[in-house]
């Protein structure tokens, strides 16, 4: 594993990346309603990114083992679809679970977020859910203290999960993020107190609980889509995050 700390110079530039990201996912969550076409939530964030002047990281993105460079700016997943969801020509409905996962490239800094959005009234299951999700993080990034350990976070994440019922997904990760999208270490929604890396003042990671309604287990589709095998409903929070002396701070905060 290779692990690149960040400086506080770094952090300057990932905070205003960051702060770009933040105002640009608001933006969409507010434009994601009923009879919007998910591929325009996509021309609204390279819109939204152009005038900004940052570029859209997931973009002509190739991850190791994919077929093809990604085509879009954004990640939009619909309902049992947990992640890498393409914008196409759906129109979404009254009760969709939409989940928006943006990454920005602004002077060389990248950051990554992820945040779910009811379409209209959404079931009182797929509300349950999203608040899961989002302590999920909340208590992923509680464990985020410098001498804490990665495998805290994930344990936060699962223990969180499991109280509202939920399950985590199962084979994705967050990761390390800041000079490249994916960078080391993985940062896995489940995990051992004590167990892992010790976290380092300045390592700089996406912490992205993604759980379900049922087992937590996916398929990957054709469009290289992951859902869930059982088709029950996911989620996906995700914040970058950098390990201060005190604590962490919330670079993607909204
Ligand atoms: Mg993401
Ligand atoms: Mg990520």
């Amino acid at each position: 594993m290779s692990i690149r700390l960040k400086s506080a110079k770094d952090l300057a530039g990932l905070r205003e990346s960051g702060a770009i990201l933040a105002d640009v996912l608001c933006e969409l969550a507010s434009a994601a309603q009923t009879g919007i076409r998910l591929e325009e939530l996509d021309r609204l964030a390279r819109a939204a990114l152009k005038r900004r002047k940052a570029t859209p990281t997931f973009l002509n993105y190739r991850p190791e083992g994919a077929n093809h460079p990604y085509p879009a700016a954004l990640c939009t997943s619909v309902n049992d679809q947990v992640v890498h969801g393409l914008p196409n020509t759906y129109q979404l409905r009254k009760g969709d679970l939409l989940k928006i996962d943006l990454g920005v490239t602004y002077k060389g800094y990248i950051t990554d977020s992820a945040t779910t959005v009811g379409v209209g009234k959404v079931s009182p299951k797929a509300r349950r859910l999203m608040q899961a999700t989002r302590e999920a993080l909340e208590a992923g990034i509680a464990a985020c203290v410098p001498g804490g350990h990665l495998g805290d976070i994930g344990h936060a994440v699962e223990r969180t999960a499991r109280r509202a019922g939920c399950r985590v997904i199962r084979g994705l990760t967050g990761h390390g993020v800041g000079f490249k999208l994916h960078e080391d270490p993985p940062v896995p929604n489940s995990g051992k107190k004590g167990i892992g890396m010790s976290l380092p003042v300045g390592l700089v990671i996406a912490i992205e609980p993604m759980l379900a309604t049922g087992s937590g287990d996916t398929i990957q589709r054709e469009d290289e889509s992951y859902a869930t095998a059982d088709g029950s409903l996911s989620a996906h929070f995700e914040h970058t995050i950098a390990i201060t002396e005190d604590g962490c701070e919330i670079l993607t905060a909204r």
